[in-house]
């Protein structure tokens, strides 16, 4: 399958397969996850179809901010749990699997569930140019 064709997102929104909804709004839908790392492992996306963050527009993406700290409180209440990440994978090698945006809320427990990290950090390079850089790409 490619990036670019429809994924099993555009069925969940479109209601022709099922899933768990906890939460919905003009331009978010939010779902349990079919294969959680952790009680409560949550998929928020909006709406519009983008496959990447970077492509998805400001209306959607301010949609998507609005809801996460309401829905991550309503995971903890839920839940219980007292930590959580959010994951937003995009691209095959940052392992994205659906092609269409989203956000897990993962919440992490005593006993360690939910999403486990290596951390690989290195050390800050070129740090002058690449601020100046990311400065002027951005549009
Ligand atoms: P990604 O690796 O793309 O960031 O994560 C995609 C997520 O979508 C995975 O955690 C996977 O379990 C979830 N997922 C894939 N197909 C379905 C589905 O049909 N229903 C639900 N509820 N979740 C799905």
């Amino acid at each position: 399958m490619s990036e670019h064709d429809p994924t099993i997102f555009d069925a969940i929104l479109a209601g022709d397969i099922p899933c768990h909804r906890v939460y919905e709004d003009d331009h978010v839908l939010a779902f349990l996850d079919i294969n959680p790392l952790s009680r409560g492992h949550v998929l928020v996306i909006p709406k519009e179809r983008a496959r990447f963050m970077h492509e998805l527009s400001e209306e959607s993406a301010a949609a998507l901010g609005r809801v996460l700290p309401k829905l991550c409180k309503a995971v903890m209440a839920a839940t219980g749990c007292e930590h959580y990440n959010l994951l937003q994978n995009n691209g095959a090698p940052a392992h994205q699997a659906v092609f269409h945006v989203h956000v897990h809320i993962i919440p992490k427990f005593e006993d360690d569930s939910g999403l486990c990290i290596e951390w690989d950090s290195g050390s800050l390079e070129d740090s002058e140019h690449l601020t100046q850089a990311i400065r002027e790409a951005i549009t």
